[in-house]
């Protein structure tokens, strides 16, 4: 229910959840009215709908930023690896 203050002066939004570097789930601290980033950049209102497609693009951010991480750490390993070789003597 939207609230007095907010009929007067309009929501005021403040991040509750960022979802991935560009979307983002907003709430009123008057009224607690729910908002998310669009997939224009704008605002909508967070229906169900919008939670659900929040929820999904969330697990992708999320794998990707551990593949990411998986990624590093082999390169970390493979460095070592290298260093490894160099240090072996070559008898030529
Ligand atoms: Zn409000």
């Amino acid at each position: 229910m939207k609230s007095i203050y907010c009929s007067f002066f309009g929501h005021q939004f403040k991040v509750s959840k960022k979802v991935t570097y560009h979307v983002k789930e907003y709430k009123c601290t008057h009224c607690s009215a729910q908002m998310t980033t669009n997939g224009k950049g704008g605002l909508t209102p967070l229906t169900p709908k919008f939670k659900e497609i929040n929820s999904v693009l969330e697990r992708i951010h999320n794998n990707r930023m551990s593949k990411k991480q998986l990624i590093q750490e082999r390169k970390f390993v493979v460095k070592k690896d290298e260093q490894l070789i160099s240090f072996i003597p070559h008898f030529s």
